[in-house]
């Protein structure tokens, strides 16, 4: 009897060390285009990179609300925001439910996040936290600890909150798999780089988008309300582009008092040689607007290129921190057991439409990177091109952690796809709602249906819609609603819209759609 008890106990123990290990890293804002597993043309990420080259790329994978709020309820409960009631950035995050963290947790993970939580309650569930409280800061950011505390943190956030992953990586219960959630602070607005990236990236020039200079004639409303053109929109509290100093003759870019105190909110945080590179940087800027006064186009072309070498000067951190939490599983003998998925909260503009920010159901911002490593689980140098989405990753973590996926998870785990069993995956369309309209952007709510070869999108609140066929145009440039050739194509995927709507239970706007 004893020696079966050993056996068995044996057997459990050799079972839990086979258990994998699962870092889950997101960062804010990442666009797909700024990896260059995705796209060289702006950017290296070796780090980033080395995921896909291990593992495997997703080519077609989405949000299901292109916001940041949001998109973390979902990846906690693997539901649209209407089930998890997380409809846009303000809504606290209703901390009695069940996660991910507690599923995890009872399959005998031991689970921690550090990094942005931005729901506005404090994490539950988890063994281990660490927060941003908010956004946090580039420079010396504040981080809520998980008694209660606000600490500030030197540095700045991208190298500090690596510090704060190996040190819990360091101290974690060695005899307990773990599931660790990484949430980066960047890429996020206000663009602010470390320094040596800034250094690196400032006098690099990258290729404007062909529909950099776009307008919005003949667009539908949502076209013509947004404010997310980087010419007309993106203010000095946007992007801190140029020093207040030069502002005073180019009435467009004139700051605003609230403009300056954001901007000296920042820099105070630096160190005083820090401020001082980073305001000359700035000051060459304000040259060039205060000695060439360009307009329009030539003063977007300026603008969209600082815009470029600030936010990818902040992915360059990522790309970094990546680095250093690999090789710390590689150093540590884990990187065998452990999978690692890198991905972001969603796409982002980086100047097609003349855009930044996101929000839209179009691709550049319904979309969202997603790489996964899994060593034995998945063939290195593998893509996938099967839609995927964000309500997927809490059960592909819950099922690659052995654990029971609920049936109130609304997505479905990637885990066949991954290790190949599978190929397809049986669903044909995507589903898509966003809900805040506020002064921030101003881009109106919508439902959107995503296939492998049309989108369709409604704007309830005005009642438009849009047509685009991705094979032909994969920019969603011809809106196609009114073109009689394609109305057997507009009825079919407005009876798949209505389909999703009920099989995902979700009742806004309230009455049919038309
Ligand atoms: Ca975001």
């Amino acid at each position: 009897m004893k020696q079966l008890l050993f056996f068995l106990l044996l057997s459990i123990n050799s079972f839990s060390q086979q258990r994998p290990n699962i870092i889950y890293i997101m960062s804010d804002d990442h666009d797909a285009d700024a990896i260059s597993a995705y796209n060289k043309q702006f950017i290296k990420t070796p780090n980033i990179d080395r995921i896909a080259k291990e593992g495997m790329k997703f080519n077609k994978a989405f949000v299901g609300n292109s916001i940041c709020s949001p998109a973390r309820a979902t990846l906690l409960t693997g539901q649209h925001s209407h089930k998890n009631g997380v409809k846009d950035n303000r809504t606290k995050f209703d901390s009695s439910k069940t996660t991910i963290a507690h599923l995890l947790h009872d399959a005998g993970y031991q689970t921690s996040i550090i990094g942005k939580w931005h729901l506005h309650s404090y994490p539950v569930g988890f063994d281990y936290w660490r927060v941003l409280p908010g956004m946090g800061q580039y420079f010396d950011t504040r981080m809520i600890t998980m008694n209660g505390d606000t600490i500030t943190e030197k540095g700045y956030s991208a190298e500090a909150l690596t510090a704060d992953a190996i040190n819990w990586l360091e101290n974690r219960d060695k005899n307990k798999p773990f599931a660790f959630f990484f949430h980066h602070k960047a890429p996020h607005r206000n663009f602010v780089p470390a320094l040596k990236y800034l250094e690196e990236y400032h006098s690099k020039t990258f290729p404007e988008p062909a529909t950099l200079y776009t307008d919005t004639t003949g667009r539908v409303s949502a076209w013509r309300m947004q404010t997310m053109n980087i010419l007309l929109d993106m203010r000095l509290s946007g992007d801190l582009k140029i020093d207040p100093a030069y502002l005073k003759d180019i009435p467009e870019l004139k700051p605003d008092a609230e403009d300056v105190a954001t901007y000296n909110a920042i820099m105070k945080r630096m160190s005083p040689d820090q401020r001082q590179r980073f305001e000359e940087i700035y000051a060459e800027r304000g040259k060039i607007i205060r000695d060439k006064k360009p307009k329009g186009n030539e003063l977007m072309k300026y603008k969209y290129q600082w815009y470029m070498q600030d936010y990818l000067a902040c992915i360059a951190s990522i790309d970094e921190s990546v680095g250093v939490l690999l090789n710390y599983l590689d150093k540590n003998n884990l990187s065998n057991n452990t999978a690692v998925i890198y991905t972001s909260d969603q796409g982002f503009y980086l100047g097609e439409n003349g855009w930044f920010d996101k929000r839209f159901a179009y691709d550049v911002s319904m979309g969202t990177p997603l790489l996964i490593k899994w060593p034995g689980h998945i063939k290195a140098g593998s893509v996938s091109n099967q839609l995927v989405q964000n309500i997927d990753f809490a059960p592909t973590i819950v099922d690659i952690a052995g654990g029971k996926i609920p049936d109130w998870m609304q997505g479905i785990s990637l885990k066949t796809l991954l290790t190949g069993t599978k190929k397809v995956l049986d669903r044909k369309y995507l589903y898509y709602h966003y809900y805040e309209y506020v002064r921030d952007h101003t881009v109106i709510p919508h439902l959107a249906v995503r296939g492998e070869h049309y989108k369709l999108i409604y704007f309830y609140t005005v009642n438009e819609w849009e047509l685009y066929d991705l094979k032909s145009d994969p920019n969603e440039q011809k809106n196609l609603i009114n073109n009689m050739a394609y109305a057997k194509t507009v009825f079919e995927l407005k009876k798949e819209l209505i389909n999703l709507r009920n099989q995902y239970d979700d009742h806004e706007p309230a009455g049919e759609l038309h």
